[in-house]
């Protein structure tokens, strides 16, 4: 494994997304864990435990349940553009299963914070 990515900015910390495609969990076929990318720049996106998404490259972020996701299976499948999801469930479940914990040194405790700040978005 490559070296931890993450870092802690206005309190706020963030670990490289590293997940299998939410849209797929959802429609019960699970994928293999990935990173994702920001489709405005092909950046790297990361997760922050107060619930947002963040390129930070480009700086932008947003709350996680305005995102849409789009994987190579995604595009395959004819997607015209990223598909939103309406509830976090499968994102949630997706970033507790992803190995992100394991594989990018996050911890229980930062993926309890992203539950609970996901959980009141919905
Ligand atoms: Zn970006
Ligand atoms: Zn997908």
């Amino acid at each position: 494994m490559s070296a931890v990515k993450s870092f802690v900015k206005d309190n706020i910390e963030y670990y490289q997304l590293f997940i299998q495609c939410p849209v797929y969990l959802k429609e019960g076929r699970p994928t293999t864990p990935a990173y994702w990318y920001h489709s405005k720049d092909g950046k790297e996106m990361y997760i922050g435990d107060n619930g947002y998404y963040y390129c930070k490259d480009c700086g932008y972020t947003a709350p996680v349940i305005e995102w849409g996701y789009e994987c190579c299976d995604c595009k395959q499948a004819g997607h015209e553009k990223a598909v939103v999801l309406d509830d976090l469930k499968h994102v949630a479940e997706a970033v507790s299963i992803s190995g992100m914990v394991a594989t990018t040194g996050a911890g229980l405790k930062w993926l309890s914070r992203v539950a609970n700040a996901l959980a009141q978005q919905c």
